[in-house]
């Protein structure tokens, strides 16, 4: 059984039955007999599909963004703004799709060759709580398109989320089998992969579930893509706006209560303008409205869990053992459910553990740089390389860190968020593959030589 808690309250929501044996049987037996079907589909059909399953997404969006709000605390405003998001990720498949799948002219030095996109059969994914929507989406919108069939293993936590997209995909008219949802716990997954009938598996989670996803995969020798954690390095420089980019790092900080893989968490900021900066964003995190997710001008609900608050409260406290000062805020909230205020954290010893780590909640370090040498040593110096984003005006340093910044993604004078166009994905213990774009539907594809004579 799947307990939803809501993290403003800490009143159980809702209960979701774990599937049984036989019941996860009946729908990786479906799974697989719906490619059968939908591998041959034209087109048409699946961007109709995709369109369609929008206009559920649309049609639903309120209701959709009240679930993920109760089961995770989000707040409602950006909960529904993940929904118009997974909207328009359908869109840009539903539109782009038949160029992205154009066969490919391969030049030879004797006959003609051509390489083609096939599908390549059911795709298990394995996805966080913390876009409950949008993660999912990134996947199934070009798991359909490609011809593929899409099996999900969603968190504990969004269950509620993960029943309300089947039901989407039901309603916009899916054949039986092309969507499902699994609730089962992390324990039921390895087996999973084993399972012929499953060629590929994808996943965005924490770093643990990289590891065991990635060694089940690698024992059934299946192609996997991992989106892992990441400390993404906020990198600011003299010549930035220094208003603009505090005002960013805040907000970067601290949406979705600081629980994103790819917000602010280092900010790295150039001597000459560390004290300018360090004030302007310390108060624009003082000032953050932290309440009723549900509440219009709300900017930070709950965190999704007192477990996860504890765990970032944890590390703060031990940042604070090894030295680090804490400046402001990174308090418990003393009301039932999972509050705490933001938090800025300085002076963190660069060996210190916690600055290795992933801070998955609204505490910021900052650190303070001589140079754009030492901006990039610190931003590389951590083991994840997902995003980052940097503030300057001066094209020679944007190209400097473009070129040395150990990241799947650099945001120029922007803080970074995914896009359905643009490749998304990291290096190093950030994962590897990409989502998003041509490239991450052509991950789960067969690229078929075909030669002439
Ligand atoms: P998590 O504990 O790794 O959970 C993610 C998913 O993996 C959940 O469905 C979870 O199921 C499942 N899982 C956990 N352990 C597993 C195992 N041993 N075998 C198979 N499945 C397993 O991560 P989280 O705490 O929910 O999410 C936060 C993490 O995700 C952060 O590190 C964040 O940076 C990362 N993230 C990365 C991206 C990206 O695109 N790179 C995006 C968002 C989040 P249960 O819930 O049932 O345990």
């Amino acid at each position: 059984m799947f307990t939803s808690i809501n993290p403003a309250t800490g009143e159980t929501v809702a209960t979701y039955p774990e599937l049984t044996d036989a019941e996860v049987e009946k729908k990786v037996a479906a799974a697989h007999a719906a490619f059968a079907q939908w591998r041959t589909t034209d087109l048409a059909t699946r961007t109709a599909l995709l369109s369609a399953i929008a206009d559920q997404f649309e049609a639903h969006k309120q209701r959709l963004g009240e679930i993920a709000t109760r089961e995770m605390g989000k707040t409602l405003k950006s909960a529904i703004a993940e929904v118009e998001k997974c909207v328009s990720g359908f869109r840009y498949y539903a539109e782009h799709g038949p160029k992205l799948l154009e066969p490919v002219e391969v030049p030879l030095a004797k006959g003609t060759g051509t390489a083609r996109w096939l599908p390549i059969g059911v795709v298990l994914a394995i996805m966080p709580w913390n876009f409950p929507y949008w993660q999912v989406v990134r996947f199934l919108a070009p798991c359909i398109l490609a011809g593929n069939v899409g099996l999900l293993k969603h968190a504990s936590l969004t269950q509620g989320c993960a029943q309300a997209i089947e039901e989407m995909v039901t309603a916009a008219g899916a054949p039986e089998g092309l969507f499902a949802n699994l609730g089962i716990p992390s324990r039921r997954v390895a087996p999973l992969i084993e399972d012929d009938r499953i060629v590929a598996v994808t996943l965005t989670g924490s770093e643990g579930a990289g590891i065991k996803v990635a060694e089940a995969a690698g024992r059934a020798l299946k192609k996997v893509v991992l989106e892992l954690g990441g400390s993404d390095p906020f990198i600011v420089m003299p010549s930035a706006d220094l208003d603009a980019a505090a005002q960013a790092a805040v907000t970067g900080r601290i949406q979705n209560a600081g629980q994103s893989c790819v917000c602010a968490k280092r900010m790295i900021v150039h001597a000459d303008i560390y004290d300018a900066f360090l004030d302007k964003f310390a108060q624009g995190m003082r000032d953050a409205r932290v309440d009723d997710p549900m509440a219009e001008d709300t900017t930070m609900g709950p965190l999704s869990s007192v477990e996860q608050r504890d765990t970032v409260l944890e590390q703060v406290a031990t940042a604070q053992e090894k030295g680090a000062r804490l400046l402001m805020g990174a308090e418990k909230i003393d009301r039932p459910g999972a509050w705490m205020t933001p938090g800025v954290l300085v002076d963190v010893p660069l060996d210190d553990p916690v600055a290795q780590e992933e801070l998955f909640g609204p505490v910021a370090m900052v650190f303070r740089a001589a140079d754009i040498d030492e901006a990039i040593r610190i931003a590389n110096d951590v083991p994840f390389g997902l995003g980052s984003s940097v503030w300057t005006k001066d094209p020679s340093e944007q190209e400097r860190f473009v070129r040395d910044i150990e990241a799947g993604m650099t945001a120029i004078n922007q803080i970074l968020a995914s896009v359905p166009e643009a490749p998304f994905g990291g290096i190093k213990r950030s994962g590897h593959g990409r989502e998003l774009g041509p490239w991450g539907l052509h991950e789960f594809m067969n690229l078929k030589a075909v030669l002439r004579a």
